[in-house]
């Protein structure tokens, strides 16, 4: 498959500082306010951002199947019902207008006046408007630290692990964007040595590094998506910031699974990285032993190298990169995901969300939650202050930041960034 966007010969006549992850290859989409404009859809070159509803509305998209009403909208849900076709089409015009030998756009100064807008002038919005969040239990490293801290290193992985991509249906209402300071959750909980259950501030809030994948309208009721299929109903991904209080959760899990202890917050990163932009970057996955069911089985290089690092920066004080992982580390890929939840019959719809579930590398320094980081708080995270983290702290704020790189073409998703505020 060739998409011609993605060509990493093309130059944008928008100046791209050389660490960017927003490169004219790049193309993605977000929604962004501004003080005298409401929402609309926008893309990004360099820290440019394009007025897409502007670019529309001077008739630089008239080739193309969309209408106006897809781009003057607080959410790209309009716009992502023209399927792949429609957004590859897009992405291939947005490309052509700002690749350096055409200057049908950049010659018109009025038109540059009011497309072009300063990353500093721009508010984003949460991206999508998201109806159902699943999140799974995807990286094999993750789910075996997890297996080790609370049952035993013999028998880390539960005995489905290596048949299903484990998953549970999550809370669309508290998924965040990239900015949104939140407070510190509060519960009931079961201190290891008391007698009853207490209710209080968690105090052992956590993050879970993640990325998120969109879908376009999916089939029907009833019928599933092939792994083989998958891929045209995958928009593009962002990062995911799956917050976790772990106190709340251990022990409330028992039988259902997750509940309070996850739905007070999620954060996504602003700008949709499409699947598209991210083909040049797949790589195999791990072989899978024991073979999977005939469903789950898939052909080509299904997962995508990622480098995402997670950072605490306390209040007033510099950054510690608590975390270096890679998506590549995934066990099950997207495909296999989605052929599992829609094996049954069960309906993805335009703008649902699908968590990878936590990724972690397999040496420390890789592990994408401070439960494994700090192995339980055992082993507490050495902060650059002289300060020590077991969990997160109030006012600590959490970043994460991801991009992939080859041939001298860097995609990335900027960054998921919030902030603890003291409990409510
Ligand atoms: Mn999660």
């Amino acid at each position: 498959m060739s998409i011609k966007a993605n060509n990493p010969a093309y130059k944008s006549w928008i100046e791209v500082p050389s660490d960017s992850d927003f490169p004219i290859q790049n193309i993605p989409f977000g929604i962004i306010a501004t003080d005298s404009n409401k929402p609309r859809v926008a893309t990004r070159i360099g820290d440019t951002i394009i007025d897409l509803k502007v670019i529309f509305n001077f008739g630089y998209f008239t080739d193309l199947q969309f209408t106006v009403e897809d781009f003057d909208s607080e959410t790209l849900n309009n716009m992502m019902r023209l399927g792949k076709e429609g957004t590859r089409s897009l992405r291939g015009r947005i490309s052509e207008l700002f690749e350096e030998s055409n200057d049908d756009l950049k010659k018109n100064s009025n038109h540059l006046h009011k497309a072009l807008l300063d990353i500093n002038d721009v508010q984003m919005l949460i991206p999508i408007s998201i109806g159902d969040y699943t999140d799974f239990y995807s990286s094999e490293q993750h789910a075996f630290n997890v297996g080790c801290l609370f049952r035993d290193p013999n028998n880390a992985l539960l005995p489905n692990w290596k048949h299903i991509p484990v998953g549970y249906h999550g809370r669309a209402s508290s998924i965040l964007a990239s900015g949104v300071d939140f407070h510190r959750p509060k519960g009931q909980k079961k201190p290891p040595t008391a007698e009853m259950p207490v209710f209080g501030e968690s105090n052992l809030l956590d993050f879970e590094l993640e990325t998120a994948f969109f879908t376009y309208k999916g089939k029907p009721l009833g019928d599933h998506i092939t792994t083989a299929e998958a891929d045209e109903y995958i928009f593009g991904m962002a990062l995911l910031n799956d917050w976790s209080a772990r106190d709340i959760q251990g022990w409330e899990y028992v039988p259902l699974g997750p509940f309070l202890g996850k739905n007070f917050a999620s954060h996504i990163s602003c700008w949709i990285v499409t699947l598209d932009a991210l083909e040049p970057f797949r790589v195999s996955g791990p072989i899978q032993d024991p073979k999977v069911l005939p469903y789950l089985e898939y052909t080509g290089d299904k997962h995508i190298d990622i480098k995402i690092e997670v950072v605490i920066q306390p209040e007033n004080g510099e950054e510690n990169v608590v975390a270096k992982s890679n998506y590549r580390h995934m066990y099950w890929n997207m495909n296999q995901q989605l052929a599992h939840h829609t094996i049954n019959g069960c309906n993805m719809r335009l703008g649902d969300c699908y968590g990878s579930g936590t990724i972690s590398g397999p040496e420390e320094g890789q592990y994408g939650s401070m439960l494994e980081i700090s192995w339980k708080g055992t082993k507490p995270f050495k902060m650059n202050d002289g300060t020590q983290r077991k969990f997160i702290n109030d006012n600590d704020t959490v970043v994460m930041r991801g991009f992939a790189e080859k041939d001298g073409v860097r995609i990335g998703f900027g960054e998921v960034k919030a902030k603890v505020l003291p409990t409510k």
